[in-house]
This record gives C-alpha cells, structure tokens and sequence, in this order.
C-alpha cells in the first residue's frame, strides 16, 4: 500500500485551522437555526463547504423539539443513512424532510409581508422602480451592502452601505446575506436579519438585485416573488446607461455584456415587466405584491 505523502508543520497547521474554522461555522449555523435567525430551508440550499460537510444528524439535532429518537424517526423515513451529510442529500430525500417536518420551502413561517425580488440588467430602471414603490409605506426597500465606491449624492445607509472587503468577507463569513454576488468587479448582498424583522412587521420587501442573487433567493425562499424588469429594447438600454454616464466606458461595456446574460435568463422569473413607464411598473408590482 502506498502512504500518502506526509504533510510538513505548515500545512499541518493550515489543515488544523481550516478544520477549526468550519467546525467554528457549523457551531454557529445551529445556533441561528436554534434561535430562527437561520431557517431550515436556507441551510439546505446552502453552497458553503463547511455547511455541506455537516451531518444531517447533526443539523436535526439543532432544530427545537428535535431530540434523538425523533431525528432517528425521520431519517429512516426520509431513507436517509446515518452517516450521510448535506451535500450528499438528494432532491428527493430534501423534500421528504421538509414534508415529514411539515416545512413549506417558504420565507418564514411568520413572515406576514411578501418578498419580492426584483431583478433586471442594469440601467434599466429598477432604482427608480423602487423609488416609487418607496412612496407606499406598505412596501419595504431592502438595503444591501456593497464594496463599490459611492456615487455622487448616494448616501451610505440609505442607498448601500458601502463597505469594504474585509468587512464583507466576514459578513459572508458570519451567515449574514440572505443572498450575494460578484457584479461588475464589486460585491453585493442583502443583508438577512433586517429583511426577515420587515416580513414579520408585515411589509412587502423588495429586494433589487442582480440574476445570481435572484437565483439564489428563488433557491432558499421559494415563496418569494421573482420579477424581471425588462428594457423595451437591447438599444434604449444601451442609451440610458451612457446616458446616466455613472460608469467609465469599460465598465459600462462589461454591464451591457452582462445585460445580455440577464435578460436570456428572464424565463426562470415568475413575471416579466416591461419598462416603458416607470408608474405603471411600480402599479404592477402593487397589484403582484397586495393581490
Ligand atoms: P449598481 O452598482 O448599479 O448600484 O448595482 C449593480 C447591480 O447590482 C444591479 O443590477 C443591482 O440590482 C445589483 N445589486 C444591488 N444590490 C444587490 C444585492 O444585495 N445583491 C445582489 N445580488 N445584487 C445587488
């Protein structure tokens, strides 16, 4: 038999680190889900390494009310062997357990408002979409954060909260994004706690956000309202965002090529708009969220 090669000290402690890292963020994501910061749903959909490789065991166990023989019960129900982990769970064997749970694969069981994403390539008038839909005091904006640059009169708090990398890194770190993504060289996310305390108030919460996050939010929150904004052509779009004139002439070649990819994927959205008039979209929206 061949040994595998020996690893020297300093790999030995990297391996050691990581290691106490991901046990550190498992730790972590059962006391959310404890005190229902973290919904079951969200962690199954989760990508993140550490949270894949944890025992489905071992996340029942952190679920209230949830003891040992009951976890016992609802594996052997869900065919699902001891030794199994979260990222070696199947479609099937997910949705039975969320079935034997009594979960829908929705927002929160007390969330009184709808979410609503609305996504779209950029410069196609989500922000003023929002702005309107901003005047109803029974709609909700989301504030995300991001690490690019403030643009003359936005305002930190009110239109992001501009932050840099370190500090995103570690709000990804700590669970704090109901969803994110890379945009245009910068990142972008919602934060969650402020999204889930609005939906339990009883507002409509939008979140405007790009197509990875969309996909991601349609993922955890099944029950969220995806809409996509689109422009009346590729041209006029291609007018508005030089003529908004807020992004050098390669970053707005790089939005349109992405406006590109946005807009094939508007077929996974549950309601395509189009912009021609900003009232009469933000009137639609009124009639997805309150009908
Ligand atoms: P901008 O830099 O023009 O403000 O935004 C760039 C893109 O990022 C837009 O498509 C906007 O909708 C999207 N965006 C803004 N906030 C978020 C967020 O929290 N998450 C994601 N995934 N996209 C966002």
């Amino acid at each position: 038999m061949v040994n595998p090669p020996k690893k020297n000290k300093s790999e030995l402690r990297a391996a050691a680190e990581k290691a106490l890292a991901a046990r550190r963020k498992r730790a972590e994501v059962k006391a959310k889900l404890k005190n229902g910061e973290l919904l079951l749903t969200e962690v199954l959909a989760s990508s993140d390494d550490s949270i894949l490789r944890m025992k489905v065991s071992e996340l029942l166990l952190s679920i209230p009310a949830i003891g040992i023989t009951k976890t016992k019960v609802l594996m052997e129900n869900c065919n699902i062997s001891a030794s199994r982990r979260i990222g070696g769970l199947g479609l099937k064997q997910r949705a039975q357990l969320l079935k034997e749970l009594k979960i829908s694969n929705s927002p929160s069981p007390d969330a009184l408002g709808k979410l609503i994403v609305i996504s779209g390539p950029s410069g196609v008038g989500k922000s003023s979409i929002t702005r309107e839909l901003r005047k109803d005091n029974r709609f909700w904006i989301s504030v995300s954060a991001t690490t690019r640059s403030a643009r003359t009169g936005e305002e930190n708090g009110v239109d992001y909260f501009f932050i840099d990398d370190e500090k995103f890194s570690q709000m990804v770190e700590a669970n704090e994004f109901l969803e994110w993504a890379n945009f245009a060289n910068s990142k972008y996310g919602t934060p969650r706690a402020a999204v889930n305390q609005k939906l339990k108030e009883g507002k409509h919460v939008v979140l405007e956000i790009e197509l990875q996050g969309a996909r991601q939010v349609r993922k955890s929150r099944s029950d969220a309202i995806l809409v996509f904004i689109q422009p009346p052509s590729f041209e006029v779009l291609k007018d508005r965002l030089i003529k908004r004139g807020t992004e050098s002439e390669s970053a707005t070649v790089a939005r349109l090529a992405r406006a590109k990819e946005e807009m094939a994927a508007s077929v996974e959205f549950d309601h395509v708009l189009i912009n021609h008039e900003v009232g009469e979209v933000a009137k639609a929206l009124v009639s997805l969220a309150t009908l």
